[in-house]
C-alpha cells in the first residue's frame, strides 16, 4: 500500500495542483497547516498532535487531552448528561447540537471531572472546539461554575483547559450570563483559597476570553495560540491603526504581562504537575 501511495505522488510531483494538494488520504496522513509537512497520523498522536517539524500545535479533543493530562484510569466525569434548550427556538439550532453529538460522542463543548495528575487530585475541565466551536451556552457554563463549586468544597485545585470561540449566538444572553455566573464561582473558590489554573489553546477569543479563561491564579498558555476578544480585523477598524503581526498570540500575550508562562504541549503534564505539587502545602502525592 505504501509503495500505491509514492506512486499516486510521484504523478503530481511536479505541479501539485490544487486538488492533489489537497488529496492527502484522511486518516493516515495530514498535512501541517503551518509548515506543509505531511505527518503521518499515528505519530503526530503519538507526539500529542504537534508538528515534529514546525511545533504547530493541533486542536486537541477533550477526551485526548484528559488521557494526556489526567494519571490513567483515575477520571470521574461530571455531569455528562446535560444537554443544551433551546430557548430562542433558533434555527436549526436543536439539529446542529444533535449532529454535534452524533460526531463528538459528547453532549456539550466541555467535558469537567476529577481526577489526579502526577498523583495530585485536582477538578479538571477541558473545552473541545469541536462542539459548536467550543462555544459557551448555557450548559458550558454551568458546568464550569459547578464544577468551580465542587472543586472550592473539596478543596481540590481546579485546572481548565479552554478552547472556544465565545458566547454562543444561538442562546443569546444566556450565553452571556455564563460569563457572570463563572466568574462569581470562581470568585468564592479564591475566597476560600483554592488554586485554580487557567490553560488557554488555540483559540480563546470572545466571552470565554473574557471571563474564566482570564480568571486564573495562573494563567498558562499553549504556543502560538490565539488568544483574543475581538477580532484582528474589528479592532484595526475601530482604532484605525495596523496592529502587530504577532497580535493576540500567546507568546505577545507573555511579553506584555497577560500570562504567566507558555507551555509546550509535551511539556504540559510536567508543568501542571509542579504547579500542584508547588500548592500541595506539603501533602504527600498519592502515587
Ligand atoms: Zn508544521
Amino acid at each position: 500500500m505504501l509503495k500505491d501511495l509514492f506512486r499516486k505522488q510521484k504523478k503530481y510531483a511536479t505541479i501539485p495542483t490544487e486538488h492533489a494538494k489537497k488529496d492527502i488520504p484522511e486518516g493516515i496522513m495530514q498535512k501541517c497547516p503551518r509548515c506543509g509537512t505531511i505527518l503521518i497520523t499515528k505519530e503526530l498522536e503519538k507526539n500529542l498532535k504537534v508538528c515534529k517539524s514546525c511545533q504547530y500545535h493541533f486542536s486537541m479533543s477533550a477526551p485526548d487531552r484528559i488521557q494526556s493530562t489526567v494519571d490513567e484510569g483515575r477520571f470521574f466525569e461530571y455531569d455528562a448528561d446535560l444537554i443544551s434548550m433551546d430557548p430562542l427556538n433558533f434555527p436549526n439550532y436543536v439539529d446542529k447540537v444533535k449532529l454535534d453529538i452524533e460526531k463528538t460522542q459528547m453532549n456539550e463543548a466541555v467535558m469537567t471531572g476529577e481526577g489526579t495528575i502526577g498523583g495530585y487530585p485536582a477538578v479538571i475541565g477541558v473545552m473541545d472546539s469541536r462542539f459548536r466551536m467550543g462555544s459557551m451556552g448555557s450548559v458550558v457554563g454551568e458546568k464550569i461554575a459547578r464544577a468551580a463549586i465542587r472543586a472550592t468544597k473539596k478543596k481540590y485545585p481546579f485546572i481548565l483547559f479552554s478552547a472556544s470561540g465565545g458566547a454562543r449566538m444561538q442562546e443569546g444572553v444566556l450565553s452571556l450570563m455564563q460569563m457572570a455566573k463563572t466568574s462569581a464561582a470562581l470568585e468564592r473558590m479564591h475566597r476560600e483559597k483554592v488554586l485554580f489554573v487557567s490553560v488557554l489553546t488555540n483559540p480563546t477569543t470572545g466571552g470565554v476570553s473574557a471571563s474564566f479563561s482570564s480568571l486564573g491564579d495562573i494563567n498558562i498558555a499553549e504556543p502560538q495560540a490565539l488568544i483574543g476578544f475581538a477580532g484582528r480585523r474589528v479592532i484595526e477598524q475601530t482604532v484605525r491603526q495596523k496592529l502587530p503581526e504577532d497580535f493576540q498570540t500567546a507568546e505577545f500575550l507573555l511579553k506584555h504581562g497577560q500570562l504567566d508562562e507558555v507551555v509546550s504541549r509535551g511539556e504540559m503534564r510536567e508543568m501542571l504537575t509542579r504547579i500542584l505539587d508547588l500548592h500541595s502545602g506539603g501533602r504527600e502525592s498519592h502515587e
